[in-house]
């Protein structure tokens, strides 16, 4: 990888800013100064540093955010705010973007990173990962219900859906759910309460495979994954 490249991708500043550390002689390779920026270096291998200080060259970053509503789950739009505005600079840097899409109500959790390889394993519908979402419904929600997404239910576009499960928290008239599919539709969860006859008014992702949303982060705000959430990844 380029010197340059590498400091650019680190956050130390921008391609023009990098040049200027180079020109000024403040970087090193292996302790050795180096002003090109076109040196190449092994990031797993070399030691680079700025100003003394030793610079970890990070590939890759794995964030786990708890989406706000109104956000939408994308890089860049032209109208809407996007969950990568929420990132710091810092984190924006590394070209991440969302895995699978949340609506721009929807809440909770959403995993955000720039390996594209751990991205396909989240979403890929081969891998039938399971996603689980709090609700909220207008409207009782029956035992009978649960038993229809068991079987799977067919929504208006005529698509039958793959079975989830739903485990009913309070069956009121303003009912709380959870519910568990494989898949990732278009609204999907939304959908399958209608093909109930039924409204979802609030909806959360909770969980996707073994990874659980962290409920001390707060809403718009992330962190790293841990290596043993990272582990549940892969
Ligand atoms: N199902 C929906 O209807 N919306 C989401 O955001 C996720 C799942």
């Amino acid at each position: 990888m380029r010197l340059d490249k590498l400091l650019a991708n680190m956050g130390i500043g921008s391609r023009k800013e990098v040049k200027l550390l180079l020109k000024k002689k403040q970087v090193t390779v292996n302790n050795k100064l180096i002003k090109d920026g076109s040196f190449h270096i092994d990031p797993d291998k070399d030691i680079v540093e700025v100003d003394k200080k030793q610079i970890n060259y990070q590939q890759f970053i794995y964030l786990m955010m708890n989406k706000p509503p109104n956000y939408i789950s994308a890089t860049v739009d032209k109208r809407e705010k996007t969950v990568i505005d929420l990132l710091a600079e810092e984190h924006q840097h590394f070209k991440v973007f969302p895995v699978g899409r949340l609506d721009k109500d929807t809440e909770g959790l959403l995993i955000i990173t720039n390996d594209g390889d751990l991205a396909h394993q989240l979403v890929s519908p081969k891998k039938d990962i399971e996603k689980t979402y709090y609700a909220k419904i207008s409207g009782k929600v029956t035992e009978a219900d649960g038993q229809k997404f068991t079987q799977g239910v067919v929504l208006e576009d005529g698509y039958q859906t793959k079975p989830a499960s739903l485990r009913i928290l309070e069956s009121e008239a303003v009912s709380k759910v959870e519910i568990t599919i494989t898949e990732g539709k278009y609204h999907q969860v939304k959908r399958m309460f209608e093909a109930v006859g039924k409204q979802v008014t609030y909806l959360k992702r909770i969980r996707m495979g073994d990874l659980l949303l962290d409920e001390n982060i707060k809403l718009g705000s992330y962190r790293e994954l841990t290596d043993a959430e990272l582990n549940y990844c892969l």
